[in-house]
């Protein structure tokens, strides 16, 4: 099983909790296959939905979205000694599923863009409840871990 350290939870469930509601994300990372850090990202859903809200018709409160700073470093790190392997973001009062637009974005065109899993923060009005963590296998997201606060 996946394990995450809990003071790396907690400070994801504290950042769920500071954006709600609006959803978070950012990403985990640390050495291969023992994370230790998150990093909190900009959510640039905002911006791009008052841009350009035909083609963004949602706003930060059901979607994220990385910005090229943020994807740049993620980028970086996966050849660096501790590289991303988790993104994570929040879902507002909704519960922790991996939604169909969580399919398009982390995976637009049938196959997984970065070499990571998927961390979905159930995020509600009195605060964080848990996580369900989720990996690409065999041609689609499977959930690998659910973790209860
Ligand atoms: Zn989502």
């Amino acid at each position: 099983m996946v394990t995450l350290p809990p003071a790396v939870l907690e400070a994801i469930y504290r950042h769920a909790e500071e954006g709600h509601p609006e959803e978070v994300c950012g990403v985990i990372l640390g050495p291969r296959g023992a994370p230790d850090e998150a990093r909190r990202c900009e959510n640039r859903q905002n911006a791009l939905h008052a841009e350009d809200p035909a083609h963004f018709p949602r706003d930060a409160r059901t979607a994220y979205n990385l910005g090229p700073k943020d994807l740049f470093f993620l980028d970086r790190s996966l050849r660096s000694d501790r590289p991303v392997q988790v993104i994570y973001h929040s879902h507002v009062d909704v519960g922790a599923y991996f939604s169909a637009e969580d399919v398009l974005a982390a995976a637009p065109d049938g196959e997984p863009l970065y070499p990571v899993d998927y961390l979905v923060v159930d995020a509600r009005r009195d605060g964080a409840k848990g996580a369900k963590l989720f990996r690409w296998v065999e041609g689609g997201f499977r959930q690998i871990a659910a973790f209860s606060r």
